[in-house]
């Protein structure tokens, strides 16, 4: 018997991912983003495998694809039909009618046998439409097994892609798990609220006369950021020109082709309108083009632009003043150094960063675990030190075998042999509490400055301390988050506003029982659970009726809002929450909230 697992690319960073599966007589490839396939094509009379399998169109799960085609025209490639059919985004500098049609569509859903004894089925995995999980089974008289490979996957359903039905594979206890680990184990808001903390700041933005860039991967969250500004009820209506650049608007024609594909909801908003292109309605949509790029922002509009856009291309020190937003990379801090964020001198524009996952944060992986019950799980796609947060769980260690493998480390995965978990890479720190007078000294040993994260966590010297249950837990404050405390808005005392609530820390709140819990909130915001910081909480004076009464109108008018906003847009539903594994019931270990990586001012 012989299954085994070799990452050419383990997606740590840059490279992409692509893997090598042997079951049995079988080797199987699964995705190929890699850049430089050379690693693939050692042997110019052999090809690397004798099947290819590509779970998602994004380019580190596609990239080196062409490539090997042109190397191994024999060698066949496989994936569901919509992927199939987004592939051709992937080599824009092809015409698209002159990118072969090497790649073959599958169902979802139903088992295809490739080879005597091996069949695979796609599962839908939420993240981008056509992306699917792979599911591999093994038959044979001396040795049968199951494989999954989750490729990227979401729990939630987005805009435009629903997400992974867990119900669906509840159970299903392959003997490996090959899974994506984007987010460690970190944890975020629900996507709703990400969406409206995003509009929120580009609203407040506008407000602020400014031109707001947002930059994201041209397929996928390029979409759903259009289709969040075409249906938030703080752009609908709005005299606002949304200006998409090339790569972006490609991607969306495309989609337009896989309309049928859509969720429900997404084919219902286009009876009535169209998808994105609409310039009669309120904002307006529209192709930027090459001439048009030097000419807007001199008034408020948004653009939308592929990431590796020129910033310099939108913002001169002649246009007006531009909020530049950047999507966030688990584990990759932005770097601003990056010769397309360069500048001019005297530039009016701010860079930040903004939240909007398209992959399930700790909590979603470890529950997708628990679901499917492997005997192996082997975790790609994440920065190493993410990865290694997963494999050091010990609600994950107590009941599986797991891996992290670099690239070109070979994994063999014996079935039913016992099994030594490897040594854990120390993240426990032990150190000691001297409390004097005034302040507590926390002092830790030195080994904990090994750690790549240590940088970032140590860059101003500063941290801020919250409790979280019984534990405390410490968060390196960024520069970004002391020049914005500088110009902080001072707030009367006796004002009732976040800048005087108990729950008002980081410029967020901290009030579970607040609409705005974990969002950025500023000093002068208004909620109706504000408790003053400045007197201890006092038993309520007022009656029950009272209460409710008091908190009934915002409430209200939130429902009412939301209710308009479905009514007239057909916006697609609310995403559903996933649902809880019944088993195992585990007590959840602590988690450290997620903590947007602010990039440092340039
Ligand atoms: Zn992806
Ligand atoms: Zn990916």
């Amino acid at each position: 018997m012989e299954l085994q697992c070799l990452p050419y690319g383990a997606g740590h960073t840059d490279e992409g991912v692509c893997l090598l599966v042997r079951m049995g007589p079988y080797r199987i490839l699964l995705d190929c983003g890699l850049r430089d396939i050379s690693p693939l094509t050692a042997n110019p009379n052999q090809p690397p495998a004798d099947l290819v399998l590509c779970t998602h169109a994004h380019p580190d799960h596609t990239r080196g694809l062409l490539a090997l085609h042109r190397a191994f025209p024999q060698l066949p490639v496989y994936a569901s039909e919509v992927t199939a059919q987004l592939l051709p985004l992937n080599w824009p500098e092809l015409e698209p009618a002159a990118v072969p049609l090497f790649c073959q569509a599958l169902p979802i859903g139903s088992p295809v046998e490739f080879f005597d004894g091996l069949t695979a089925k796609l599962i839908r995995a939420g993240h981008l439409p056509g992306a699917s999980a792979i599911l591999l089974t093994r038959t044979a008289a001396q040795d049968s097994y199951t494989l999954l490979y989750t490729g990227d996957f979401f729990l939630s359903n987005s805009r435009l892609a629903d997400g992974l039905a867990l119900e669906e594979l509840r159970g299903l206890g392959p003997d490996v798990l090959i899974l994506e680990g984007s987010y460690g184990t970190a944890r975020y808001p629900h996507r709703r609220n990400q969406e409206n903390q995003l509009a929120e700041r580009i609203e407040a933005a506008i407000r602020e006369r400014r031109s707001v860039l947002l930059l994201a991967p041209a397929l996928g969250l390029g979409q759903e950021l259009l289709m969040l500004l075409r249906s938030h009820h703080h752009f609908t209506g709005r005299d606002i020109d949304i200006w998409v650049d090339s790569a972006v608007a490609t991607a969306c024609d495309a989609y337009l082709e896989i309309l049928p594909h859509l969720p429900a909801s997404v084919q219902n908003f286009a009876r009535h309108q169209p998808l994105f292109w609409d310039e009669r309605v309120r904002p307006r949509v529209r192709r930027l083009s090459p001439e048009q790029l030097g000419e807007i922002g001199k008034t408020p509009c948004i653009a939308l632009a592929g990431k590796t856009a020129n910033l310099s291309d939108y913002c001169h020190p002649d246009t007006g003043p531009w909020l530049i937003l950047l999507p966030e990379h688990p584990g990759h801090p932005v770097n601003l150094q990056s010769p397309n964020l360069q500048l001019p001198a005297e530039t009016p524009a701010t860079i930040e960063t903004y939240l909007l996952a398209e992959h399930c944060d700790g909590p979603g992986t470890t529950q997708l675990i628990h679901n499917l019950r492997p005997m192996h799980a082997i975790f790609v796609h994440g920065s190493p030190t993410y990865l290694a947060d997963l494999t050091n769980l010990d609600e994950l260690r107590n009941r599986y075998h797991l891996h992290s493998p670099a690239t070109g480390t070979l994994v063999e995965l014996p079935i039913g042999e016992k099994f030594v978990q490897p040594e854990v890479v120390e993240t426990h720190y032990e150190g000691e509490l001297t409390e004097q007078g005034t302040v507590v000294t926390i002092t830790l040993p030195n080994a904990i400055k090994g750690d790549p994260r240590w940088q970032h966590f140590a860059d101003t010297g500063l941290v801020e301390a919250r409790w979280q249950g019984e534990e405390l837990v410490l968060r390196g404050l960024s520069q970004r988050e002391l020049l914005s405390q500088s110009d902080r808005i001072e707030v009367a005392p006796e004002v009732e506003c976040c800048g005087n609530c108990r729950y008002y820390r980081g410029q967020r709140c901290w009030n579970s029982g607040s609409p705005l819990f974990e969002f950025k909130v500023t000093a002068d915001g208004y909620c109706p659970v504000f408790e003053s910081v400045h007197a201890p909480p006092s038993t309520p004076v007022a009656s029950e009726e009272d209460e409710d009464e008091e908190q009934a109108e915002p409430q209200e008018a939130e429902e009412a809002e939301e209710a308009e906003e479905a009514e007239e847009l057909q916006e697609p539903q609310e995403p559903q929450e996933p649902q809880e594994p019944q088993e195992p019931q585990e007590p959840q270990e602590p988690q450290e909230p997620q903590e947007p990586q602010e990039p440092e001012l340039p």
